[in-house]
């Protein structure tokens, strides 16, 4: 079993009972109600000024290209976008896994696009981008669940801009030959997202394994040891500090690198709801608890998303030699 690590005296997380209504802020975020919950002041903020989105729009739109961005209703797409920053999205945009948190359209998987590596290539180039990050739905129809799609895609991406490239990827079902069919591209960074704490895997992450996703990025880290090893997590759904606590002694057990922990917040009223809003100074209390366990780096914050800043977060791990 995994082990136990530190305990927080931090107290327990504890459940407001809120609900998550449809209305969306100019920040297209949720509100919470009712007994007048609403978005702590914490999570307001102003939307970015200048033309920036207009340009990454009209490039994804003539692209054809999906991102992350826009199908998981991400809080900070109008600040990437005008900063120029997306994360490509590939595999088509029919997720073959019910996750409860998420957003991206679930339903029949889309045929395979083989020019899609040189449009994301094409769109990393334009956009000015020294740091590529590219996801996907997860194909688990296919038989390599899309790990050469992804190689061909940080293969064209470095080609095309010399960029760093980092790659978050679904668990393959725990195959590690697709893993390493990934990593025979030798992408900077392997992020696979454990997202939550086990007991909250049957509603968050249906069809996914705890274990097998630890193992995932224990195998990238033991056999590709050239890439930084990250995953992240998102606060708010119910977890304990105890249960959190021992996930991270977890990843620290399979050599994990670098950590996002970010605010969860519900896409729908059909999604999970928060459960609580984590303050930023809690957020600041783990990643310095992170830190001491010996993450090399650790973004934690209620914006922070596992591709959110990625450039910066990567070069400094770098930095700090994860
Ligand atoms: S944080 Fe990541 S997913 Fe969210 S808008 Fe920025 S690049 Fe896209």
């Amino acid at each position: 079993m995994f082990m136990r690590y530190h305990r927080m005296n931090a107290q327990k997380l504890s459940g407001e009972g809120l609900m998550i209504t449809s209305t969306r802020t100019s920040l297209d975020l949720v509100e919470a109600t009712p007994a007048g919950k609403r978005l702590p002041p914490w999570l307001k903020r102003p939307l970015p000024s200048g033309n920036g989105q207009f340009f990454t729009d009209n490039l994804l739109a003539e692209l054809r290209l999906e991102t992350v961005c826009d199908n998981a209703r991400c809080p900070n797409r109008p600040e990437c976008y005008s900063r120029k920053t997306a994360t490509f999205m590939v595999l088509g945009n029919q997720c073959t896994r019910p996750c409860g948190f998420c957003s991206v359209p679930k339903g029949e998987p889309e045929p395979l696009e083989a020019d899609e590596p040189d449009r994301v290539a094409e769109a990393a180039f334009r956009m000015g981008l020294r740091h590529v990050v590219i996801t996907s739905v997860t194909r688990d129809d296919l038989p390599d669940g899309g790990a050469d799609h992804f190689r061909q895609c940080i293969v064209a991406v470095r080609e095309r801009t010399g960029a760093a490239v980092e790659v978050l990827t679904p668990d393959f079902m725990g195959d590690m030959a697709s893993v390493d069919i990934v990593m025979a591209g030798a992408p900077e960074v392997f992020n696979h997202n454990l997202e939550t704490v086990p007991r909250l895997y049957r509603r968050a992450r249906g069809k996914a394994d705890y274990r097998r996703s630890l193992d995932v990025l224990g195998h990238v880290k033991k056999n590709h040891p050239q890439s930084l090893v990250k995953t992240g997590l998102m606060l708010g759904l119910g977890e304990t500090n105890d249960e959190l606590m021992d996930v991270l002694a977890d990843l620290r057990s399979v050599g994990c690198d670098m950590l996002t922990l970010g605010q969860y917040l519900a896409p729908t009223l059909r999604h999970m709801a928060v459960e609580r809003f984590v303050p930023p100074a809690e957020f600041d209390m783990l990643r310095d608890l992170a830190l001491k366990m010996g993450f090399g780096h650790v973004a934690s914050g209620p914006f922070v998303r596992s591709s959110y800043h990625a450039g910066e977060t990567a070069a400094q791990a770098v930095a700090t030699g994860a």
